[in-house]
C-alpha cells in the first residue's frame, strides 16, 4: 500500500540535490577526443584553469551551467571544447541545415576572438565548419556561409536575428547554446535578441551562460532558460 501510495506521488528532485560533476585537473582526464586532445596540446594549453577544471566536466556531462568567473580566467576555452566534442557526436552537417551550436556575445571583436579559439580546437577536423556572424561587415557572404551548412555559429544577437528574419539560418537542430559575457549582452540592450533565440530552441538543448558579475537581470535569464544548472564561480564575482 505504502508502494503504490508513492507512485502516485508526483516527484519534485530540486535543481541543488543533483550532485555536479566534480572537477577535473588535467585535459587527459577528461575523456577528450583525440584530434580535440591534439589540437589543444597544439595551442601550448597544458593545463586547465580553474575555471576549466570545473565548468568542463560539467558541459562535457551535458548539463546547463552558470559560469562565473573573471575576465582572463579561461572561458572560451571552457565551453568552445566541450562545444567541439558536442557537435563531433552530432549527424554530419549537410547543405542547408542550420547549425548545431550557436555561441553568442556581445561584441564583433569577442565573436572573432571565440571563432579563433574554435577554429583552434577544431583545426584537425577538416570536415568541420564555423560561421561568425557579426555586424559591420558583408551580410551577403555571411548568407552564404550559412546557407552551406556550419557546424558553429558564432554571433552578435543582433546580426544573428536578422539572418533567422531573413530566412538565412535556422534554429531547429540547435543543440547547444552558449551565452558568452551575458552581463555586457544585457547592458547593451541584446535582451529581446537573446530571449527570442532562447524561446525558439529545440526543446532538447544544453544551455552554458557565462557573466562576470551576477545582478538580478542574469539571475533571472537563467532562472528562465537553464534547466537545473550547475553553478560554477571563480574568484571574487559582484552582483
Ligand atoms: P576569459 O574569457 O575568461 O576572459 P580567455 O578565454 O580569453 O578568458 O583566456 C584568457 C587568456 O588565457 C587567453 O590568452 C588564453 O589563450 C589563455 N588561456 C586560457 N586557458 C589556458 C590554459 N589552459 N593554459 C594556458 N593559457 C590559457
Ligand atoms: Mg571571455
Amino acid at each position: 500500500e505504502e508502494v503504490r501510495l508513492r507512485l502516485n506521488v508526483d516527484v519534485t528532485v530540486s535543481p541543488n540535490s543533483l550532485p555536479a560533476p566534480a572537477p577535473i585537473e588535467s585535459f587527459v582526464d577528461m575523456n577528450l577526443c583525440a584530434s580535440i586532445m591534439k589540437d589543444i596540446a597544439f595551442h601550448g594549453y597544458t593545463t586547465p584553469t580553474s575555471i576549466q577544471a570545473q565548468a568542463m566536466p560539467v558541459a562535457l556531462s551535458g548539463r546547463d551551467l552558470l559560469g562565473c568567473a573573471e575576465t582572463g580566467s579561461g572561458k572560451t576555452a571552457a565551453f568552445t571544447i566541450p562545444m567541439i566534442q558536442h557537435c563531433l557526436a552530432q549527424p554530419p552537417v549537410r547543405r542547408g541545415d542550420g547549425p548545431l551550436a550557436l555561441v553568442l556575445a556581445p561584441t564583433r571583436e569577442l565573436a572573432q576572438q571565440i571563432e579563433k579559439e574554435v577554429k583552434a580546437f577544431g583545426r584537425s577536423l577538416d570536415s568541420f565548419k564555423t560561421a561568425i556572424v557579426v555586424g559591420g561587415t558583408n551580410i551577403s557572404e555571411q548568407r552564404s556561409e550559412l546557407r552551406a551548412g556550419v557546424n558553429i555559429v558564432v554571433a552578435t544577437p543582433g546580426r544573428f536575428i536578422d539572418h533567422l528574419q531573413q530566412g538565412n539560418t535556422s534554429l531547429s537542430r540547435i543543440s547547444f547554446v552558449v551565452l558568452d559575457e551575458a552581463d555586457r549582452m544585457l547592458d547593451m540592450g541584446f535582451e529581446l535578441q537573446i530571449r527570442e533565440v532562447m524561446q525558439n530552441l529545440p526543446e532538447k538543448h544544453q544551455t552554458l551562460l557565462f557573466s562576470a558579475t551576477m545582478p538580478v537581470e542574469i539571475e533571472e535569464l537563467a532562472q528562465e532558460y537553464l534547466t537545473n544548472p550547475v553553478r560554477v564561480k571563480v574568484g571574487k564575482v559582484s552582483s
